[in-house]
C-alpha cells in the first residue's frame, strides 16, 4: 500500500524534529523542508545538512532556498515587523506558500509545522496561525501535530489519515513537554531554542534596518555583507564595511563583486574594507582613512592603502582620528 506523504517544515529545531516524529509515528512519510536564506537556516553547510538530518533524526530533508523572495519580504512585509527587523509573520506566509506549491511535486497531501501554540509573543498567537494559514491558502492543510488538540482538526484528521486522539495539545512557552518526549522518543542532539534568525539579534536587526534604508539595492550578496564587521555609510552615500579580524577580512573579501572597492593597508598591517555605493567613487579617501584608522598603523602621519576595484592602484591615507569614525559608524 502507498503510504500518506507529509512535507514538514524543519527549522532544525527540537519542535520540528517532534512533529516530524509524531508523524512518522503513525506512518505518514515525512519529507522535511528546510528553507535558507541569508538570514537563517543552514546557509554556510547547507549541502551537508540532509546527511546530517538524517544521520541524528532519520529524517530525510531538502534545503530551499528562498532568499530573493524574502529579502521582498522584509523590504514591506504587510503585517508589519516583530520586536526587532523581523517579519515573522510574512515569513511564516512565504514559506508556508512556498511549501504549498512542493506538495504536487512531491507527490505529499498535506503540510506538517512545529509549531507550538503561544510559544511566540506575536506570530504563534491563536489569531495570527489564523491569518498565517488564510494567508497561505493552506487552511485545513496544514497540521501542527504539537498543539493540535487546542486547534481545529485539519483535513488529514477528519478524513481519519491521522489519528487526532494520537497528537498533543502543548501551548506556551515551557519546553517540558518537548523535552520529555524528546527523551521518549531517543532524540538526544537537537540544537537549543531560539536561534537561527539573525533578525532576531537586536544589534545585527537594528543595523540590517539602518542598512535596508539606505542602500538602492539590496541583493542577497549585500544581505550577506551586513552581517560582517564594522559598518560605516559616508557623505557620498557610499557604504563602507571593514573587518575586525582576519576571518572577517576574507570573508569581505569574498563577497567583492564588480563595482566595489576592496581596501586593503599595503603590507598587510591591517584590516581590509569593502566600500561600495556612489560612483564616481567620492568618499574614496575618507573610506580609505578608516580602514588605516583600524590598522596597526593609526599613529602614523600617512599609510599606504592599496585600493583594488577595476584595476589596482595604492593611495596614500590619512588615519581617521576616533571621533570620525565614531561619526559614520554604524552601531
Ligand atoms: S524569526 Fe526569522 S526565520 Fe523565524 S519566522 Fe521570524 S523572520 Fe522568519
Amino acid at each position: 500500500m502507498t503510504k500518506i506523504k507529509a512535507l514538514a517544515l524543519f527549522s532544525g529545531g527540537l519542535d520540528s524534529i517532534l512533529a516530524c516524529k509524531l508523524m512518522e509515528q503513525q506512518g505518514i512519510e515525512v519529507e522535511a523542508l528546510h528553507f535558507v536564506s541569508s538570514f537563517f537556516g543552514r546557509g554556510k553547510d547547507r549541502d551537508l545538512y540532509p546527511e546530517e538530518a538524517w544521520r541524528h533524526y532519520g529524517i530525510r530533508l531538502s534545503v530551499i532556498d528562498v532568499g530573493e523572495s524574502f529579502i521582498e519580504v522584509l523590504r514591506n512585509p504587510p503585517h508589519g515587523y516583530g520586536r526587532y527587523f523581523n517579519p515573522c509573520v510574512d515569513c511564516k506566509i512565504l514559506l508556508l506558500t512556498r511549501a504549498r506549491r512542493e506538495l504536487a511535486s512531491r507527490g505529499a497531501s498535506f503540510l506538517v509545522s512545529g509549531e507550538v501554540l503561544g510559544q511566540r509573543p506575536m506570530s504563534q498567537r491563536r489569531d495570527t496561525l489564523r491569518i498565517v494559514e488564510r494567508d497561505a491558502s493552506v487552511t485545513g492543510l496544514l497540521l501542527r501535530p504539537l498543539s493540535a488538540l487546542k486547534l481545529l482538526p485539519t483535513r488529514a484528521e477528519e478524513e481519519g489519515v491521522v489519528d487526532r486522539t494520537r497528537l498533543l495539545g502543548i501551548s506556551g512557552r515551557g519546553r517540558k513537554e518537548q523535552m520529555a518526549l524528546a527523551r521518549d522518543l531517543g532524540i538526544h542532539y537537537y540544537p537549543a531554542p531560539a536561534g537561527g534568525c539573525v533578525l532576531t539579534d537586536p544589534a545585527l536587526s537594528r543595523r540590517i534596518k539602518n542598512l535596508f534604508v539606505a542602500i538602492p539595492v539590496i541583493t542577497e550578496n549585500a544581505c550577506l555583507l551586513m552581517q560582517v564587521g564594522r559598518h560605516f555609510l559616508l557623505p557620498g552615500k557610499s557604504w563602507l564595511v571593514v573587518g575586525r579580524n582576519e576571518a572577517e577580512n576574507e570573508e569581505i573579501k569574498g563577497l567583492f563583486q564588480p563595482g566595489d572597492l576592496l581596501m586593503n593597508i599595503t603590507g598587510g598591517a591591517g584590516p581590509t574594507g569593502l566600500a561600495r555605493g556612489a560612483a564616481p567613487f567620492s568618499d574614496g579617501s575618507l573610506a580609505a582613512g578608516i580602514v588605516a584608522g583600524y590598522s596597526r598603523l593609526k599613529g602614523e602621519p600617512e599609510v599606504q592603502v592599496s585600493i583594488r576595484g577595476d584595476g589596482c592602484e595604492t593611495i596614500r591615507a590619512v588615519p581617521a582620528p576616533s571621533d570620525t569614525l565614531r561619526l559614520y559608524r554604524l552601531p
